[in-house]
This record gives structure tokens, C-alpha cells and sequence, in this order.
């Protein structure tokens, strides 16, 4: 098997819990350097900045970024610019435009650009796209509550203009939802929440239109006390299925099924390097369009002020 090297670009809470252990697992990779400010990995060779990384290892031909969204353009830009292949953490960027640019810049470099939507691999999340394959769909409910004080502490970004707020979660359902419904649904509704001090809302509530009638909603929330919930409800013909624990688990009529997959991040590495290998992309905005279409369409109300 070939191994590549590549480059860790943002050594924050997702680095570290996910994509440093899923590298090390990967026989198809090899970490050979980061990109951080704050210091890195211990052990392994750490740059400043993206160009410095980028002048001193042109022998590193993947790259992958896992800082906040607002800076992953221009680092992306610059890798695919230097003929790198580029893997974008989800959201694969802070606008749709950014997104479409990088899909045409990776192709005319001749370089991999993959857009991953980790929760696609949640280990129900095939068996559940097969199951509803040849079902009629009837209903769409998703919920995916959280507290985002467990969840984000300390994150400014997610604040910011850019930063999605909730929809930085809430983006992980939509991209659940668009793998395996086997109809397209668009935004119709949206209302947005925004605390009285924050740039970014707190909530939302969604309302989708698909085909023959169908109608769908979406409850995202971060001031949720008592526990997750990460849910996807689907009425169809032959019954109700449900998702939950964010795609981890699946119910048809109240009966859990079996599931089995290697998990969320290393099914990730193992399809960037699929796809380096058959010199192939893959990037799918659909589930930021749906987030940009909120954020167009969406009533705006104000709430109370978040503070940490
Ligand atoms: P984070 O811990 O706040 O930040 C990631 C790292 O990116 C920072 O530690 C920093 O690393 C670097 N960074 C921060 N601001 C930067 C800037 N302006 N320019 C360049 N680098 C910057 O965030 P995170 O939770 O890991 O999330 C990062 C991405 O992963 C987001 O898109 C998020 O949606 C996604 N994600 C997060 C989770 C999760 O559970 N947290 C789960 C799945 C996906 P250095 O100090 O090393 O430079």
C-alpha cells in the first residue's frame, strides 16, 4: 500500500479527538507535519502558518484543515494553489461561493479536494439509506438539540459572522438527511434566533417542501438542558424509522437494528485516500446550501443574551 504524508492544519478540540487517532490508524497515512499556532504535536514537526508549512515540505502532497471554517478558504486555496490534495472538515466553508471556487480551482491543479460531512459515516447511517431506498417518504422531522456550553466551550468562532452558530451542529443532520432520503427537499421557512449579543443564532426552526407534497421540519437547539438529542424521524409506507444518537443508532417502528461501520472519521481517511488514489473529488455543498437558504429566507428574532 502506498503511504502518504500528510499535514494537520489547526490542532484544536476535532484534531485532537478525532483525526490525530484516526491517521494513526490508517496505514494509508502518515502525519509528518502540523500547522499550528499554539504549539502542535508533541513529536511531530510543527509550522507557524500554512505558507511556511507549504515552502519547507513540498514533499507532503496531502493536506488536511480542521480549523474553523471563516480561515479554511484561503489555507484551502493556497494547498490546492501549491498542488496539494486538500480534505475540508465540515462545513467545507463559510459560504457556498467559497466551496464552488475550491471544486474548480482542485480540478484545473489535477488535485483531490474532498469535502467531508463526517455524520454521512455514522455507523447507521448506510443501513439507514438502504432501508428507505424503495419506501415512499410521508414525513421528515429532525431535532438535534444540545447544550453548547458542553459542547463549544470557549469557542468564539462559532459566534462569529461566518461561524454558523447552531447550524454548526445542526449542518451535521442536514448532511445526514441528504444521504439517505431518496427525495430532495428545499427550504421553504426558516426563523432564527439570535441572542441579543451574539452574531450567530442560538436556534432555528426549519420548514422543507419535497416532492407529491411531502413537508419536513427541523428543531435545532442550543440551550438544551438534560441531554442530547440528535434525532431524525422519517415516516414512510412500511413504517417509521428513526435515527438517533446522531446517526449512531436506527430504529424501524420502535425496533433497533443491527449496524456495524468503522466509525465516523476513519471511514473519512480511508475515502481521501481512495480518492487520491483514483484521482477523484468529492464535494457536495447541499447541505450548505440548506443552511444559506435558512440564513436568505429565514425571520429573525431576538432572544436573550448568551453568556458563558
Ligand atoms: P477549535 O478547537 O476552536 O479550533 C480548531 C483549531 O483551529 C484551533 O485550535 C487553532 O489551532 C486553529 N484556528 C483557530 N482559529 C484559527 C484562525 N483564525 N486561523 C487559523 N487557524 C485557526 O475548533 P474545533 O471544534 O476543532 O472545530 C474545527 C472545525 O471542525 C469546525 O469546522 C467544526 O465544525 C468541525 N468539527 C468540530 C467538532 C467538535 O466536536 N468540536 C466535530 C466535528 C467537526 P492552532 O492553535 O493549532 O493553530
Amino acid at each position: 500500500m502506498t503511504v502518504t504524508d500528510i499535514a494537520l492544519v489547526g490542532i484544536g478540540k476535532i484534531a485532537r479527538d478525532q483525526h490525530i487517532p484516526a491517521i494513526s490508524a490508517d496505514p494509508a497515512f502518515r502525519l509528518a507535519a502540523t500547522v499550528s499556532r499554539s504549539g502542535g504535536i508533541d513529536g511531530v514537526e510543527t509550522h507557524a502558518d500554512l505558507p511556511a508549512l507549504l515552502a519547507a515540505r513540498p514533499d507532503i502532497p496531502a493536506v488536511s484543515l480542521t480549523m474553523p471554517p471563516v480561515p479554511r478558504y484561503a489555507a484551502a486555496a493556497a494547498a490546492i494553489a501549491a498542488g496539494r490534495h486538500v480534505m475540508l472538515e465540515k462545513p467545507p466553508g463559510a459560504s457556498v461561493a467559497e466551496v464552488l471556487k475550491l471544486e474548480r480551482q482542485a480540478r484545473a491543479r489535477g488535485v483531490t479536494l474532498f469535502a467531508t460531512w463526517h455524520s454521512r459515516n455514522a455507523e447507521a447511517a448506510d443501513a439507514a439509506r438502504d432501508w428507505l431506498a424503495d419506501k415512499a417518504i410521508r414525513s421528515v422531522r429532525i431535532d438535534w438539540k444540545e447544550d453548547v456550553r458542553k459542547w463549544h466551550p470557549g469557542q468564539d468562532w462559532i459566534w462569529q459572522p461566518g461561524g454558523l452558530g447552531v447550524f454548526d451542529p445542526a449542518i451535521n443532520a442536514l448532511s445526514l438527511v441528504t444521504k439517505i432520503l431518496p427525495v430532495q427537499l428545499h427550504l421553504t421557512e426558516a426563523t432564527l434566533s439570535f441572542p441579543e449579543n451574539r452574531a450567530a443564532p442560538i436556534a432555528a426552526a426549519l420548514a422543507f417542501a419535497g416532492p407529491d407534497g411531502l413537508s419536513a421540519e427541523a428543531a435545532f437547539d442550543w440551550r438544551q438542558d438534560g441531554g442530547e438529542v440528535w434525532q431524525i424521524e422519517i415516516g414512510t409506507d412500511a413504517g417509521t424509522l428513526r435515527l438517533v444518537d446522531g446517526g449512531a443508532r436506527l430504529m424501524i417502528d420502535g425496533t433497533e437494528q443491527p449496524v456495524e461501520a468503522p466509525g465516523e472519521y476513519p471511514s473519512l481517511y480511508r475515502r481521501f485516500a481512495e480518492l487520491i488514489e483514483q484521482a477523484e473529488s468529492d464535494v457536495d455543498p447541499e447541505p450548505l446550501i440548506h443552511v444559506a437558504d435558512a440564513f436568505m429566507l429565514g425571520r429573525r428574532e431576538t432572544v436573550a443574551a448568551f453568556t458563558d
